[in-house]
């Protein structure tokens, strides 16, 4: 992470949007994919912004179901006050929703998790024994291995 970026205008360019070409056209991309490919600097820091994205999901998530869960108990036990107790949980859940909503739409944090699921089930599947991998239905062997 130390190390320089090799060109710093398309460094620049690529921290201005936060290093994501997800949203970029496909003859477009090409520059800034070979650039992150070679810029070491750029790469850690492409990657530094996607666990960010990811952290913030997650985040949300939690605190989603955190905001959810009170309300449930709120609703179960009924103290008194409990109108507006419940009012405050759901509107907590609705605020984590949005968060989440924005972090998913805003940054390719979904395409990330997405990615690495797909990373993982290729792993897994690679450790299959030959005679399982074989069964598969040909479909199900396509979408995890891509070929
Ligand atoms: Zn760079």
């Amino acid at each position: 992470m130390s190390q320089q970026c090799i060109d710093p205008i398309v460094g620049k360019i690529l921290a201005g949007w936060r290093y994501d070409i997800s949203g970029l056209a496909l003859e477009m991309r090409s520059d800034y994919e070979s650039h992150l490919a070679d810029c070491e600097h750029c790469r850690g820091r492409q990657q530094m912004h996607r666990i960010i994205d990811v952290g913030l999901i997650a985040l949300a998530s939690i605190s989603a179901g955190v905001f959810l869960l009170a309300f449930g108990v709120i609703w179960h036990l009924g103290p008194r006050h409990a109108f507006w107790l419940e009012i405050a949980a759901l509107a907590g859940f609705a605020l984590s929703a949005l968060i989440w909503l924005g972090v998913a739409v805003a940054t390719p944090a979904p395409v990330t998790v997405l990615d690495a699921a797909k990373e993982g089930a290729r792993r897994g599947f690679d450790r299959l024994p030959q005679e399982i991998r074989q069964r598969l239905p040909e479909e199900l062997r396509i979408k995890i291995t891509g070929t």
